[in-house]
C-alpha cells in the first residue's frame, strides 16, 4: 500500500465523540514502551505522525490518524505502565473498553507484543479480555531487530502455543521492526485486504 496521506485528526477520551464510523478502522495497543508509536511511524512512513516516547503512560487518549482519506488508524494508550494511578488505570479500562466494544467500523485490534520477551500474563490476559469483548484481533511481534531470528521465531512460538491453551483459533500475526521495516508490507497487505472487505460489507455485497 502507497501513503499518500497520513493526517493527525482528532484525541478523544470519549468513544462517542470519535470520528464518523463510516471507514474502516485499525487500532494499535500494547504495553508501554513496545514500540507502538515507532511502528505507526513506520507503516505510514511519517517519523513524527505518532510522538515517540515523549513520557510514557501520559497520554489517555483514542488518538485518531486518517490514512489516504480512506482509513483511520488509532493510537490507543498503552497499558501496563508502572507510574500511572490506580485512577487512571481504571480510567483507562473504562475508556478502552468502550471505545474498543462500541467502535462499529473497528476492522482489527493490533496487539503489540515485545519480540524479546517470553509470553507475559499482562497480554495473554488482555487477549482474554479482547475475547470475551468478541474484538477482532492480531498480534505484532516489535523491535525483531534487537533479536536473533532463532530467539525472535522461540518467542513468537511460545506465545502461540500458551494462547493455544486458551484459543481453539489462534489470530494472525506479524514480525515487525521499525528500525529496519520489516514487515511492514505484510501488515499493510492485511489492512489492504480487510478494507477491501470492509468497502464490500458496506456496499451490501
Ligand atoms: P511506545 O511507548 O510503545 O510508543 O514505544 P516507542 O515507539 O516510543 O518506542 C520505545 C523505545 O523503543 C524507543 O526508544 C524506540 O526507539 C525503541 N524502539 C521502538 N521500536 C523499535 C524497533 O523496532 N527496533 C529497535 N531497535 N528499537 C525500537
Amino acid at each position: 500500500m502507497i501513503i499518500r496521506k497520513a493526517d493527525y485528526l482528532i484525541s478523544n477520551v470519549d468513544w462517542q465523540k470519535c470520528p464518523p464510523a463510516n471507514k474502516p478502522e485499525y487500532a494499535f495497543i500494547g504495553r508501554s514502551n513496545v514500540g507502538k508509536s515507532s511502528l505507526i511511524n513506520m507503516l505510514t512512513g511519517r517519523s513524527k505522525l505518532a510522538k515517540v516516547s515523549g513520557n510514557p503512560g501520559k497520554t489517555q487518549t483514542i488518538n485518531h490518524f486518517i490514512i489516504n482519506d480512506e482509513w483511520y488508524l488509532v493510537d490507543l494508550p498503552g497499558y501496563g505502565f508502572a507510574k500511572v494511578s490506580q485512577g487512571q488505570r481504571r480510567q483507562w479500562g473504562k475508556m478502552i473498553e468502550n471505545y474498543l466494544r462500541n467502535r462499529r467500523n473497528l476492522a482489527c485490534v493490533f496487539v503489540l507484543l515485545d519480540s524479546r520477551l517470553t509470553p507475559q500474563k499482562i497480554d495473554l490476559e488482555f487477549l482474554t479480555q479482547l475475547g470475551e469483548w468478541q474484538v477482532p484481533f492480531s498480534l505484532v511481534f516489535t523491535k525483531s531487530d534487537k533479536n536473533t531470528q532463532l530467539d525472535t521465531s522461540r518467542h513468537v512460538k511460545a506465545f502461540l502455543e500458551k494462547m493455544r491453551e486458551e484459543w481453539e483459533f489462534l489470530p494472525p500475526h506479524f514480525v515487525t521492526s521499525a528500525v529496519k521495516g520489516t514487515g511492514r508490507d505484510a501488515v499493510m497487505d492485511y489492512i489492504e485486504e480487510l478494507n477491501i472487505r470492509f468497502r464490500a460489507i458496506a456496499k451490501g455485497e
